[in-house]
Parts: C-alpha cells; sequence; structure tokens
C-alpha cells in the first residue's frame, strides 16, 4: 500500500524503522529482528540504505521480507555516493520488487568528495526527479530537520529546499529525532508558512543506552534537554532501567504530539523489537 493512503486521514499512524545488517554474517539477526518487529503490526516498516554502517545491499530484500510479513514497507535510497547509473539500477530494482515507497535521500557526502557536475547527484531533489522518471508510479518521501541540516546556512534557506523536494514530488516528509517537542511544533509551524502541506512524520528516537545518545548527538546534533541528560546520567549505566527509561520517555513525546494533533509517529526502532513492542504496548489505548 502507498504511504500517501495510509497517511491521508488523521488516524494515529506508528511506523517503524531497521536498518540492513552491517556484514553477510549479520543478516540472520537482523532478519530476525524485522520479523518480530513486523508481527507487532506498525503502520509501515521503512528500512535503511547503508546508514549508520550498514550495508545497502540488503535493503531491497528486507523491505521485500517485510511486505511478505503482511506489513507496508519502504526502502530508504541515497544518491550522493553512487553514479546515476547505480541509481537508475537501484529504482528498477525496487520497481521490479513491487516497492512502491521510497525515502528519497541525498545521504552524507563522503569526506574528500568533489562534484564535478553532471555526473554526480549533489542533492535529493535530485533523486527525486530521477524516481519520478523512472519509476512515476512510486510514493516518494523526503527526510527534513526540524533544528536545521547542519549543512544548511540557516532555517529559512533549509525549508527553501524543503519546499524544493516536495514541488518535485516528496509527498511526505520524515524528521530528524528530536527529544523536545516544541522544536517540532515551532517547526511545523515554519513548513505550513513556507506553504509546505505534506504530511510531516515526526522521528522519534527511543534512546536506550549511553553510547545511543552520545552517537545521536554527533549524527545528528540535536539537542538533548536537561530533562532527559539527567535521566541518562542517573540510568545509563543500567541496562534495564535506561531501556525502560528510553521507552517511557519516548512514548511521552508521542503522547503529547498526538494530544496536540500530530498523529503521524516514526519510531527509529533500531532492530530492537523489544523496544518496539515496549512503546506499541504503552501506546494501546492511543491507537
Ligand atoms: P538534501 O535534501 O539534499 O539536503 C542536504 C543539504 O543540502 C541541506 O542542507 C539542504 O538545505 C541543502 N540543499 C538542498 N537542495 C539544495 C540546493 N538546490 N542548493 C543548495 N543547497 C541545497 N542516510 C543514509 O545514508 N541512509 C539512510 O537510509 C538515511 N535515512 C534517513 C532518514 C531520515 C528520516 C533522515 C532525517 C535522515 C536519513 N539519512 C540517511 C541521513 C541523510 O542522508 C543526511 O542527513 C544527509 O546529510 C542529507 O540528506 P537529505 O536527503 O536530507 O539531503
Amino acid at each position: 500500500m502507498k504511504i500517501s493512503e495510509i497517511l491521508k486521514n488523521n488516524k494515529v499512524t506508528i511506523s517503524m524503522e531497521v536498518f540492513p545488517p552491517k556484514t553477510d554474517a549479520g543478516f540472520e539477526s537482523v532478519g530476525t529482528a524485522v520479523k518480530e518487529i513486523a508481527k507487532l503490526n506498525p503502520s509501515f516498516i521503512s528500512c535503511t540504505y547503508g546508514a549508520g554502517g550498514g550495508t545497502s545491499k540488503y535493503t531491497v530484500k528486507i523491505s521485500k521480507d517485510i511486505m511478505d510479513y503482511g506489513v507496508t514497507s519502504m526502502a530508504h535510497l541515497t544518491c550522493v555516493s553512487s553514479m546515476p547509473s547505480k541509481v537508475e539500477k537501484q529504482i528498477e530494482e525496487l520497481k521490479a520488487n513491487n516497492i512502491e515507497n521510497i525515502l528519497a535521500l541525498r545521504g552524507d557526502i563522503p569526506e574528500g568528495i568533489e562534484f564535478p557536475g553532471g555526473d554526480h547527484f549533489e542533492y535529493a531533489t535530485q533523486l527525486v526527479n530521477v524516481i519520478k522518471e523512472h519509476y512515476p508510479e512510486a510514493c516518494i518521501g523526503g527526510a527534513c530537520y526540524p533544528e536545521k541540516h547542519p549543512e544548511a546556512l540557516n532555517k529559512d534557506e533549509d525549508i527553501l529546499h524543503i519546499k524544493e523536494k516536495v514541488d518535485a514530488g516528496c509527498e511526505f516528509l520524515t524528521t530528524q529525532m528530536f527529544f523536545d517537542n516544541s522544536i517540532y511544533f515551532n517547526y511545523l509551524y515554519r513548513l505550513r508558512e513556507a506553504g509546505i502541506h505534506v504530511p510531516v512524520l515526526a522521528g522519534i528516537m527511543p534512546v536506550t543506552t549511553r553510547r545511543q545518545m552520545e552517537r545521536s548527538i554527533q549524527l545528528s546534533g540535536c539537542i538533548i534537554p536537561a530533562r532527559f541528560k539527567a535521566i541518562v546520567d542517573a540510568f545509563g549505566d543500567t541496562k534495564e532501567a535506561m531501556q525502560a527509561a528510553g521507552i517511557i520517555y519516548a512514548t511521552d513525546q508521542i503522547v503529547d504530539l498526538i494530544a496536540n494533533g500530530c498523529t503521524h509517529i516514526h519510531v527509529y526502532s533500531m532492530n530492537k523489537p523489544e523496544v518496539a513492542k515496549g512503546i506499541l504496548d504503552n501506546l494501546k489505548t492511543f491507537i
């Protein structure tokens, strides 16, 4: 099913995200985690493309497995490190496997790369255009950054480029993680003011270890509220307590979002079925 259809009304949707294994040997355990998350029947499950050290070669396979488990899937696709021919091949593969939802991303620029022009992708909007050309029936999503993309000069310019991405054909956006909902509410207001009216899925990262918090800050540069820092300081060295606290904090954020009319939530479940289950159990009465 197309995600644009799933998001059509204001019904609460809770989607999950998984990532491919770093090595071939890791495929079995990732496959098991994906199956367990699918059993929870989230609104859809997305699979990243080479993010966080995962390989990109399993994204299609995992996205297909998710559909075989009866859950809508979305494959991420990045373009900055690939030649156009490889990206086009990847799109054809998604099409051949009936994976109709694609999150079109630029990807992080590898160190030392210089853009020679013509032959390389610089921005996700260019990828959206190529998907539109080769797979016009696909439902395309894009990424957005409530605290601004780290490379953007300022928030206004960043939002201007988000508008270009939406005008090119992105039917919904998923936010980078944030830990303070007021940042999301403020950002949503700015997007709407800029004439961007597609659904904006709130990206929620349940942080269940101290290392994960450090890595989240490093990757996204997002603000960690004092309230959450105190939780990590108090429980960061106790596995069970930190996991429980991370699930509670994420649930609290989601309940506040739903209470304020933001009904589409994307949980960065990170191949952790127990965390996905903890959150969905807490939300039973809201869904
Ligand atoms: P873009 O939309 O291209 O934006 C990148 C920067 O370029 C921004 O600063 C923007 O303001 C600027 N820009 C855009 N257009 C123009 C223009 N015409 N002129 C000048 N500047 C412009 N990474 C992975 O490797 N794999 C994944 O699976 C993955 N999944 C993600 C999922 C989500 C929900 C999010 C939020 C991020 C994900 N990422 C993933 C990380 C992402 O690839 C990086 O954040 C990357 O740096 C930016 O990608 P983008 O698609 O947002 O880029």
